[in-house]
């Protein structure tokens, strides 16, 4: 009998060696999603901390600290650990990080995701003032003396510095190891999921007139929100940075499920773009 099939293709290796993701961290998406991917064969996952804050809670899966040294030095990383993914689980506001994945990842032929959570919108009795970055939200707070709680991390408040006349209460992840430029100012150490009742126990105290927030989003810091709206508190809230385009999806699921999607699809000359 003739084989009208023509030769036997060889078939292709079956990809046995999991795919490693690079997650660039910092926010509780970056925690979540390797936690996920720690139980499940397909990933090799490593999170990337910037080393901002003292007492990093270790992920599920191998992690490293410090900056890459710029988009070169981001790269370099990427060829060096053989990273078949990135995704980027960075705070909305690290514009900077995020920008230079847009750009290594595409200079390095890696595919790129990130997790981008919604940002808040005003509802029924929020006082918003809305402004585009932080040099606004000092002129937002006015000429007249102000008491304001400032939930913005301790890297902006030098701009505050400029309006000496208000009473501020500070929000920090980690106790200021010098003086803040801040010359009437109260700090409260605490690290989030916040809750609105402790938050509006908290603005009361303080006798709290406005408050200024980066519009983060999500559920572990909105609790400011509520408590602020419960009191008739005006909120500075201070847009988004922007970014470069890049595939974005809103949840972890989301990224899960096109993680998922993406390690099922491999094939030896590369992965299918996002
Ligand atoms: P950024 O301004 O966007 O980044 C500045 C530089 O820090 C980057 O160019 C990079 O240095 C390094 N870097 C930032 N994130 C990194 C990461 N995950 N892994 C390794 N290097 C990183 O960032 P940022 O606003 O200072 O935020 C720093 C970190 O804190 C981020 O991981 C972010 O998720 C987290 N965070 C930020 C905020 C916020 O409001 N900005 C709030 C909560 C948490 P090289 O150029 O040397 O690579």
């Amino acid at each position: 009998m003739m084989d009208n099939h023509g030769p036997a293709v060889p078939s292709l290796p079956p990809m046995t060696s999991p795919l490693r993701v690079l997650i660039l961290g910092g926010s509780t998406e970056a925690t979540r999603l390797a936690g996920a991917l720690a139980a499940d064969a397909a990933f090799d996952a490593v999170v990337s901390f910037a080393g901002r804050t003292e007492a990093i809670r270790p992920p599920a899966v191998p992690y490293r600290v410090g900056g890459f040294g710029g988009i070169d030095g981001l790269v370099k990383y990427l060829r060096d650990a053989r990273i078949g993914l990135v995704v980027d689980a960075t705070h909305p506001f690290a514009a900077q990080m995020s920008t230079h994945a847009v750009a290594a990842c595409r200079l390095a032929g890696v595919p790129l995701l990130a997790i981008e959570r919604p940002a808040w919108t005003p509802g029924p009795g929020d006082r918003w003032i809305d402004v585009p970055d932080m040099e606004a939200a000092v002129d937002a707070l006015g000429e007249a003396r102000r008491r304001v709680f400032l939930g913005i991390g301790r890297l902006n408040l030098p701009v505050f510095a400029r309006a000496p006349q208000h009473a501020y209460l500070v929000r920090l992840v980690d106790p200021p190891k010098e003086a803040l430029p801040l010359p009437d100012v109260e700090v409260v150490v605490a690290r989030g999921p916040f809750e609105a009742a402790s938050d509006r126990a908290m603005l009361e105290r303080f006798g709290t007139e406005m408050v200024v927030t980066k519009n983060s989003g999500g559920v572990a810091a909105d609790a400011k929100l509520t408590a602020a709206r419960e009191l008739d508190i005006a909120v500075v809230m201070v847009r988004r940075p922007s970014i470069p385009a890049r595939p974005v999806v809103p949840t972890v699921e989301e990224a899960l499920d096109r993680l998922a999607k993406l390690a099922a699809g491999r094939t030896p000359d590369g992965l299918r773009a996002l």
